[in-house]
C-alpha cells in the first residue's frame, strides 16, 4: 500500500489562507509547478532557498508514494527589469553590456544554476522547460485572451485588460489585494500610456529595432510578457488545472495574481488547487536580493571566500541549516547560525554512524514506532522540517543513551530506527553524509596545496614553464590560484 493512503497531509494553501489536506486532482498523481530562476546571473542563497523547499516537497510527496510530475522552469526571455512592464528585458541587457549573445548569458547561468543546485543534492525535475521553447503556445494563449475580449492590442503589444477581467472574476485574490486600491497607488510610467488602466499587464511586447530577443507574432515582431510563460508552460505539461503551484513569496504579486487571471481568461477555470509560497532568505536583517546587492553566492559561503563569514561551510551544512526553518518563514543567514547548524549536523552524522555499532536487547525502552509516526507527522503538517529536526534530535538523545548502556533496544526496533532515520535525513531532507560531503573537497583541498607547493618549487627553480602550466591547466578546471603576501590561496567555481 502506498504511504500517502496511510498518512493525512495538510498543506498551507495561500490562495484560501488555510491549511488545507491535500487531495491530489488525480489519486497517486501530483503536478507541480515552481516558477524557476531568471538566468541572468548567478543564483544567490536566497535562490536556492526557495528552490530548496520546492526539492524538499517534491522528495516527500515521492517519498510518500506519489507519483510527481514536477515542472521547474528556466526564464530566458521575457523577465523585465521592472515589474510595471517597463525597462530591458534582463537577459537582453546582459547581453548588451557584455557583448554577447543572449543565448550565451542563458547557458552560462543556466549551467551555473544546475552546478549549484547539484552541490545542493537537488533531484532534477521531471521537466525543465525554457520560456523561448514555447513562444507559440504562449502566442496561442495570447490569441485566445483577446478573442475572448480580455486583452487589446496597442502598436503591436497586448496587454490584459485587468478591468475587463475584474468584472466577472476577481483579480487580486492570491495576494488579498482589491483592484480599486491598486489603482489608486500605481506610479505613472512612460510605457503605460498604451495601456487602458496602469494594472493592465503585458501579455505582448513589441520590440523596438535595437531588440536583439525578438519573435514575429500576428501583432508583429516582439517577445512575451515574463507572467505568460508560467502559464503556457504550467498548463501545457500539467493540465489547465493541476495541484501545486510554488515560487517564492515576493513572487505573489503580480507575477502569481496575473498567471491566474491569464489562465481564467482564457481557459474559464481556476489554473491551480493548492498555491504554496516560500519564504525569503534575509542578510543582516534584508531581503537577499540580486539587484541591491544585498547578497552572498553559494561558492562564496562554500569557498569561505567572502567577508560574512569566519570560515567555509559545505553545501549540506547550508542545506541542513535552511531546513532547519519552516519553508514559510522567514530565515536570517549569520554566522552564528551556521556555526551552531554546523554542530548540530555534525551531532545528528555521529549518531547515524553510531547506528552501526549498537548492541541490541530482549526489550525496547524507546517507543521506535511511535516516534517514527511522529516524525511523519511533523512532515504532514505542512512539510514542518523544523519539528522533524527536532525529532530526529530526540532519536540521537535515545541512540546516544543506548550507546551508553543506559537504554535497550531489541533488534527489530533497531532496524525501524536505522532505517526511518536515514530515510528522513538522507531521502526526505535531502542531507548527505559528511564523508560524502565533506571528504571530496578534503581530497581535493589537499592535492591542490601539494600543485601550489610544486608550482613554489618550479618557480624556485626558474623553471617557469612547468608552473606556468600548474596554473593554466588548474584554471582549465575551474582552480584559479592567487599570488598574494601571505602565499597563494585558490579558489574553485
Ligand atoms: P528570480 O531568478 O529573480 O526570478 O528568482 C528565482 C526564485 O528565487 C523566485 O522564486 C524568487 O521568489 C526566489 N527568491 C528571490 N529572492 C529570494 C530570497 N531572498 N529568499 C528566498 N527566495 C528568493
Ligand atoms: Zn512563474
Amino acid at each position: 500500500m502506498q504511504l500517502y493512503k496511510s498518512q493525512s497531509l495538510k498543506i498551507y494553501n495561500s490562495l484560501s489562507g488555510k491549511k488545507e489536506v491535500f487531495e491530489p486532482l488525480n489519486e497517486g498523481h501530483v503536478g507541480m509547478y515552481v516558477c524557476g530562476p531568471t538566468v541572468y546571473s548567478h543564483v544567490h542563497l536566497g535562490n536556492c532557498r526557495t528552490f530548496m523547499s520546492f526539492d524538499m516537497i517534491f522528495r516527500y510527496f515521492k517519498h510518500l508514494g506519489y507519483k510527481v510530475r514536477y515542472v521547474r522552469n528556466i526564464t530566458d526571455a521575457g523577465h523585465l527589469e521592472d515589474d510595471a512592464d517597463e525597462g530591458e528585458d534582463k537577459i537582453s541587457k546582459k547581453a548588451r553590456l557584455e557583448k554577447i549573445e543572449p543565448m550565451e548569458v542563458v547557458q552560462r547561468y543556466t549551467v551555473d544554476f544546475h552546478n549549484i543546485l547539484q552541490k545542493f543534492n537537488f533531484l532534477p525535475p521531471s521537466i525543465e522547460p525554457t520560456a523561448t521553447g514555447h513562444i507559440i503556445e504562449q502566442i496561442e494563449i495570447i490569441k485566445d485572451i483577446v478573442d475572448k475580449g480580455f486583452a487589446y492590442e496597442v502598436n503591436g503589444s497586448v496587454y490584459f485588460d485587468v478591468n475587463k477581467f475584474n468584472e466577472q472574476n476577481h483579480y487580486g485574490k492570491l495576494s488579498g489585494r482589491k483592484l480599486e486600491d491598486m489603482i489608486s497607488s500605481t506610479r505613472e510610467l512612460a510605457a503605460q500610456e498604451e495601456k487602458r488602466s496602469p494594472q493592465d499587464f503585458a501579455l505582448w511586447k513589441r520590440a523596438e529595432p535595437q531588440h536583439i530577443m525578438r519573435w514575429p507574432s500576428p501583432w508583429g515582431d516582439g517577445f512575451p510578457g515574463w507572467h505568460l510563460e508560467c502559464t503556457a508552460m504550467s498548463t501545457k505539461y500539467l493540465g489547465e488545472t493541476f495541484d501545486i503551484h510554488g515560487g517564492g513569496m515576493d513572487l505573489k504579486f503580480p507575477h502569481h495574481e496575473c498567471e491566474i487571471a491569464q489562465a481564467e481568461a482564457s481557459f474559464g477555470q481556476a489554473p491551480v488547487k493548492y498555491w504554496l509560497h516560500a519564504n525569503m532568505l534575509t542578510l543582516n536583517g534584508k531581503k537577499m536580493s540580486k539587484s541591491t546587492g544585498n547578497n552572498i553566492l553559494p561558492n562564496e559561503i562554500f569557498s569561505g571566500e567572502n567577508d560574512i563569514f569566519s570560515k567555509a561551510f559545505s553545501p549540506t551544512v547550508v542545506r541542513f541549516f535552511m531546513m532547519q526553518a519552516h519553508y514559510t518563514s522567514i530565515l536570517d543567514l549569520s554566522n552564528d547560525a551556521l556555526l551552531a547548524s554546523e554542530k548540530g549536523y555534525n551531532r545528528l552524522m555521529d549518531a547515524i554512524e553510531e547506528l552501526e555499532n549498537l548492541k541490541v536487547s530482549g526489550s525496547s525502552d524507546f517507543d521506535v514506532a511511535a516516534w517514527r509516526q511522529s516524525c511523519y507527522d511533523a512532515m504532514n503538517d505542512d512539510f514542518n522540517t523544523p519539528v522533524l529536526i527536532a525529532q530526529l534530535f530526540e532519536a540521537v538523545k535515545h541512540i546516544n543513551l543506548i550507546k551508553e548502556g543506559q537504554e535497550k533496544i531489541t533488534e527489530a526496533d533497531l532496524n525501524m530506527l536505522s532505517l526511518a532515520v536515514k530515510t528522513f535525513v538522507f531521502e526526505i531532507l535531502g542531507l548527505e553524509r559528511k564523508h560524502d560531503a565533506q571528504g571530496d573537497s578534503q581530497v581535493l583541498s589537499g592535492v591542490i596545496e601539494l600543485l601550489i607547493e610544486l608550482r613554489n618549487q618550479a618557480r624556485i627553480n626558474k623553471d617557469f614553464e612547468t608552473s606556468d602550466k600548474i596554473r593554466d591547466q588548474l584554471l582549465e578546471l575551474g582552480i584559479q590560484l592567487k599570488d598574494g603576501k601571505e602565499g597563494t590561496s585558490f579558489t574553485v567555481s
